[in-house]
């Protein structure tokens, strides 16, 4: 028998009790993480990824985080997703800076909604670039005619559905330069059928020029048929086969928050038009409903090019964006 054993058990249980604990910590390294995970690798991702952005015009971002606006929003962040505060890039807090923002990961020199076209190459054009795929493989549904000066610098490489500047139509909203929130939506979803696109940008309007017109019950009903559009769009990656849904994120914003003290209104003078959102669903966001660390409008694009695989760009200047952690995590980039 060794000394060991001839020691008082008290001793003996101690040492025990150390030595297997050092041992648990030991073999616990690296930690397991939570849930398995398919984050494919950089090439993976550059062949078969696809993104959904979805934008929403001016909500007020309270709104976002209560349940009872945005109940199927809620419902689906207690099991998956996240939901984060974000920052609008532009002082201006006006529409196309915010949209340009997006597309650009930086502020561009846009600062109201009547300046020119984009001159940077633009998200959209990047991915159909980089990824090598047709026009209709980026596509972009909109409802206000002037996002076309947001989302290309130039004509052809990107696939555009959007309504012509104009007066109001019979059928169509009260408000100019725009089609119904519906029309673009059951466009857009009518196109992801046909085409299965890598990257689709589908931007609302409705919620923007009902919140100007102060018609808070057309206001609360835009952002409802919004929050059933976005349970729509998470119903349809699900029906994916499992490693192309597994490879597709879902990321929802707007382009700029409205006043604090006047919901109608948002620009420069309306505290609290910067404040936006950030809500994300796919396999590489953490899923933990809410987050609380603040992200950027110009986080967006950065964020996207590394769900298909491409790395961060530092040559962006004026403020660009990077990729957002709790959406991205340890994606593979190359
Ligand atoms: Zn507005």
């Amino acid at each position: 028998m060794s000394r060991f054993f001839r020691r008082p058990f008290v001793l003996k249980a101690l040492l025990l009790a150390i030595a297997l604990t050092m041992w648990s910590q030991n073999s616990s390294m690296p930690e397991p993480s939570v849930e398995p995970r398919n984050e494919g690798s950089a090439r993976a991702r550059k062949k078969r990824a696809r993104v959904i952005l979805l934008t929403l015009d001016g909500p007020v971002r309270d709104d976002i985080f209560s349940t009872e606006r945005m109940p199927q929003l809620h419902a689906t962040l207690k099991t998956r997703g996240v939901l984060l505060k974000a920052r609008a890039a532009s002082s201006m807090a006006m529409s196309l800076p915010g949209y340009q923002a997006l597309a650009a990961g930086h502020a561009t020199s846009c600062h109201d909604n009547e300046c020119s076209r984009i001159t940077d190459e633009t998200l959209l054009e990047f991915l159909a670039r980089s990824l090598v795929v047709p026009a209709e493989q980026v596509a972009v549904f909109a409802s206000w005619s002037r996002l076309k000066r947001a989302v290309t610098s130039k004509d052809g490489a990107v696939f555009v559905d959007a309504p012509d500047d104009g007066l109001p139509q019979v059928g169509g909203p009260r408000w100019k330069n725009a089609r119904f929130d519906s029309t673009t939506f059951d466009a857009a979803v009518a196109h992801w059928n046909q085409q299965k696109p890598r990257f689709l940008q589908i931007s609302l309007l409705d919620t923007d020029e009902w919140a100007h017109a102060g018609f808070r019950e057309e206001y609360e009903a835009a952002l409802l048929a919004a929050d059933a559009q976005i349970a729509h769009l998470l119903a349809l990656v699900d029906a994916l086969p499992d490693e192309e849904r597994s490879l597709t994120t879902v990321l929802i914003t707007s382009d700029h928050g409205r006043g604090h003290s006047n919901w109608r209104e948002h620009g420069f003078f309306e505290l609290g038009s910067r404040d936006i959102f950030l809500a994300a669903f796919g396999e590489t966001v953490l899923h933990s409903a809410f987050d609380e660390k603040e992200v950027l409008q110009v986080d967006v694009r950065p964020t996207i090019e590394r769900l298909f695989g491409f790395c961060t760009n530092e040559r962006r200047v004026g403020g660009g964006g990077r990729p957002i952690e709790a959406i991205t995590r340890d994606v593979a980039c190359e």
